[in-house]
């Protein structure tokens, strides 16, 4: 544990969560600023900064309880005194700066979807060129020399 880890606080109750979920290896509490009420972070219980550094057993764990969360987003979402409003759900990981990795202890995102709820990913103009078949290949072959 790092001394000013968010989560490592909240997984050691030194600051408050609300949480859906705990087991040995992972923990699953309401992210205080949602993207939609019902939003969920899944975080394994031990420090660990980027997913690169994360046990093989601990990211399965992980995407269990996200899948889990998931179905209970869904869930409530039907119930006569409506939960959450939930229509879809996404999972979003973000690992480094660059990918927008705020908090440096591995959390996935589950939050649920609805239509027009104004959330929406926007892609820079590159997306729209379309990559040819050699491109696409030439790239799997450099991640099946790395694996
Ligand atoms: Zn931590």
């Amino acid at each position: 544990m790092t001394e000013k880890c968010i989560f490592c606080e909240i997984l050691a109750g030194k600051a408050e969560a609300s949480f859906v979920y705990r087991d040995e290896a992972v923990a699953a509490f309401m992210d205080i600023q949602p993207v939609n009420p019902g939003h969920v972070l899944v975080v394994p219980v031990r420090h660990t900064a980027m997913l690169s550094e994360l046990n093989e057993e601990d990211g399965m764990q992980m995407f269990r309880v996200a899948q889990r969360v998931a179905a209970a987003v869904r869930a409530t979402s039907k119930l006569p005194s409506a939960g959450v409003k939930c229509e879809g759900v996404n999972f979003f990981l973000a690992d480094g700066r660059a990918a927008g990795q705020e908090v440096w202890h591995v959390h996935l995102h589950v939050f649920p979807r609805f239509a027009g709820d104004g959330h929406h990913m926007r892609f820079s103009p590159n997306y729209f060129k379309p990559s040819t078949r050699q491109d696409i290949e030439q790239t799997a072959e450099k991640l099946r020399e790395v694996w």
